[in-house]
């Protein structure tokens, strides 16, 4: 999740020590913080300065966008009860007094949700250490044990709780990190109780990954310790011991580090002087323990092959001349397959490769400046691990993996393992998240900073691309707009939960945009071009991110594509402080492991949808006319090659 303006998160213990370094961090990130405190003073202080620090990156918001609220983390609905004695009741009735109906937590969320729309970040921070030794302890815990593990512990899961519940609630991914301790991970014999209740809050949380096919990413993060209030409490030869006190900056690196990276989902990160960050326990003693998952047998587990033929060589794809045609610019090649396979390279087996309006780009050599023919075509492919070099040793022969790579439109395929990206299943729902999942679920982030409750209109809204967009925006919380032209491609788009579809074979885009929209709209994801783009234009509204995901209906004329004049373009972004921004793929790399697992998890969990092509093309020879297809303008959703026919798996839906 990339930290951005917009989003809000709830802070449990956000008055003080490491609650308070990060909602002031988030703060400083333009994200809106409800503080759960019991200390009324300074929690009121802490969210003054979060909504000084948001002021910059939302000036014109007239709502708040920070709150404190005065809450016992442990009243979940109600505060907590024990066994009382006579002269404890009289004490019990002046708390319930003293806490109304608002600072119960169940209340602290509804009133984040009401504020702030969604929840996108739960970070519970509150606990505390014990004032009495436990072995000292003559109260049988009432003052001292029981409120530790009350607070630490329960509180904690009753928060979880509360976040999971709001999450789902809105449909949309979300973070959930509990503050722990390396108390947690190991033992502490001056505070037993602490550290039991921080082992608890390890374990719970531990437990709870698999909430990451919902897109629910919950983590652990434990800091050794750092010099707050409660920090300061331990003896500091035990600290010196330890290497020093640990700077707050680490702490917030860490947790950022969970927010920002979906790939950690679920972990439990360890923040120490004397090894920094580190992920506990290691890959290799989670190894030690892990048994098959209980879900083993689920909608998406895949069956490793036993044997797969490698033969003497292969055909693919290669353009051989530049031309815009594909069909003219390319021929098929037959090409042995090299042995012994170098020590860092695997040799794949495709099983489906994927069709992009772009592939006419690269056969006309647009892409390149200094590249001539011959080359190898194809953007996307989903397959098989066929041999592995000595030196790889995290992917096994017949192990699922998508590549990203030019000369995907090829049987076989020898790359650099780093290539290599492993994936749940090779089928074609996952080779659609590649590049058309990817290119909506990064380009809208980055480059449309969407957030939610805006309008966003997507073009081309059927397609490979589009059908992602529109999706990912409505997950977001968002109005949707989206163009297509024909009644199937209207009926699918009204499947995937468009609010408003515009078939421009049945009406007109520009009218029914001023009519329904005047004040415009907020997003576009724009990928036609052309008079399409003239219209985006003139439909965006103040503040307004157009992003130029491309222009097919310009790619294939007489000539190839001819660049287009856009005058008076400067003149009305000024007027409208708006942007209109730029994407390419290729150039977001470093994201898209991390947006595919997050696709990924959307998809296995039910919450988006993949449209594949129901036209059949199968083997390499039927590449031409699958490009060809797709820009007849008549294709619905991915269009997809099947490679090898004959290759029998069991997620094949074509
Ligand atoms: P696609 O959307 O599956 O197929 C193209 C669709 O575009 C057609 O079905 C058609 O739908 C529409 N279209 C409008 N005018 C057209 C014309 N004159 N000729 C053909 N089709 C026309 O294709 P895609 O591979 O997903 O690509 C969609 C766009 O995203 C392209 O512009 C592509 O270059 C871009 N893209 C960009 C990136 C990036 O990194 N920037 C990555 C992937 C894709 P309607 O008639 O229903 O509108």
């Amino acid at each position: 999740m990339e930290l951005k303006p917009g989003l809000s998160a709830l802070v449990t213990g956000g008055a003080s020590g490491i609650g308070k370094a990060l909602s002031l961090a988030l703060g400083k990130n333009g994200v809106f913080v409800t503080i759960v405190d019991l200390f009324e003073d300074r929690g009121e202080e802490v969210a003054l300065l979060v909504e000084k620090q948001n002021k910059a990156f939302h000036p014109d918001r007239n709502e708040p966008s920070s709150l404190f609220i005065k809450c016992d983390v442990t009243s979940r609905t109600f505060p907590r009860c024990y066994p009382l004695t006579q002269t404890e009741f009289p004490r019990l009735l002046e708390d319930i007094q003293c806490f109304s109906a608002q600072e119960w937590m169940a209340a602290a969320f509804d009133k984040h949700l009401e504020t702030f729309g969604g929840l996108d970040i739960c970070i519970n921070s509150a606990g505390i250490s014990s004032h009495v030794p436990f072995q000292k302890d003559k109260t049988d815990g009432k003052d001292s044990w029981r409120r530790v593990i009350d607070v630490n512990f329960l509180a904690v899961v009753d928060s979880t709780h509360l976040a999971i519940q709001a999450m789902r609630s809105q449909k949309k991914t979300g973070v959930i990190i509990n503050l722990a301790s390396s108390a947690g991970l190991y033992p502490m014999q001056i505070d037993p109780i602490y550290s039991g209740s921080k082992g608890g809050v390890v374990m719970f949380t531990r437990s709870l990954a698999s909430l990451k096919s919902e897109g629910i990413r919950i983590n652990t993060l434990c800091p050794e310790f750092v010099h707050t209030e409660m920090g300061s409490k331990v003896n500091s030869k035990l600290v010196s011991l330890l290497g020093g006190y640990i700077p707050m900056e680490m702490v917030v690196n860490g947790a950022f580090e969970l927010i920002r990276d979906s790939s950690k989902a679920g972990s439990c990160l360890w923040v120490t002087n004397r090894r920094g960050l580190e992920y506990w326990p290691s890959d290799a003693e989670t190894k030690k323990f892990k048994v098959k998952s209980l879900n083993s047998k689920g909608r998406y587990s895949y069956k490793l092959p036993s044997k797969i033929e490698k033969p003497d060589a292969f055909d693919k794809i290669v353009v051989h001349t530049f031309d815009h045609n594909f069909r003219r610019a390319t021929k098929i090649v037959r090409e042995r397959l090299r042995s012994p396979i170098k020590s860092d390279h695997i040799l794949v087996k495709i099983l489906y490769a994927g069709v992009n309006a772009s592939d006419v780009n690269f056969s006309s050599g647009r892409y390149f400046k200094d590249k001539n023919p011959p080359l190898d075509a194809g953007f996307e492919g989903v397959g098989v691990v066929v041999e592995v070099g000595d030196l790889v040793d995290h992917l096994r022969v017949g192990a699922p993996v998508a590549l990203m790579l030019f000369g995907c439109y090829a049987e076989f395929m020898m790359v650099p393992s780093k290539h290599v990206m492993p994936v749940p299943r090779p089928d074609p729902e996952v080779l659609a998240m590649l590049t058309s999942g990817l290119t909506a679920s990064i380009a809208l982030e980055t480059a449309g900073k969407m957030v939610s409750g805006e309008i966003v209109l997507v073009t081309a809204a059927a397609g490979g691309t589009g059908q992602f967009a529109v999706q990912l925006a409505k997950l977001a919380g968002n109005k949707v707009v989206a163009t297509c032209g024909g009644e199937k491609k209207a009926a699918l788009l009204k499947s995937l939960g468009v609010d408003r579809v515009i078939d421009y074979r049945k009406e007109d885009i520009k009218s029914a945009l001023r009519k329904e929209f005047p004040e415009g709209v907020n997003i576009i994801y724009e990928s036609v071009g052309g008079d399409m783009f003239h219209t985006c234009v003139n439909a965006l509204a103040i503040y307004g991110r157009l992003i130029v995901i491309g222009m097919v209906s310009q790619y294939q004329g007489e000539h190839g594509w001819k660049p287009l004049n856009y005058s008076g373009l400067c003149e009305k972004i000024l007027a409208k402080s708006q942007t209109v921004a730029g994407f390419f793929l290729l150039h977001y790399a470093k994201l898209w492991k991390e947006h595919l697992d997050r696709l990924f998890d959307l998809y296995s969990s039910g919450k988006l949808k993949v449209a594949v092509d129901p036209k059949k093309f199968l083997g390499i020879s039927s590449v031409a006319d699958a490009v060809e297809y797709l820009h007849s303008g008549e294709s619905l959703g991915k269009v997809v090659v099947c490679i090898d026919p004959s290759f029998t798996q069991p997620s094949a839906k074509l």
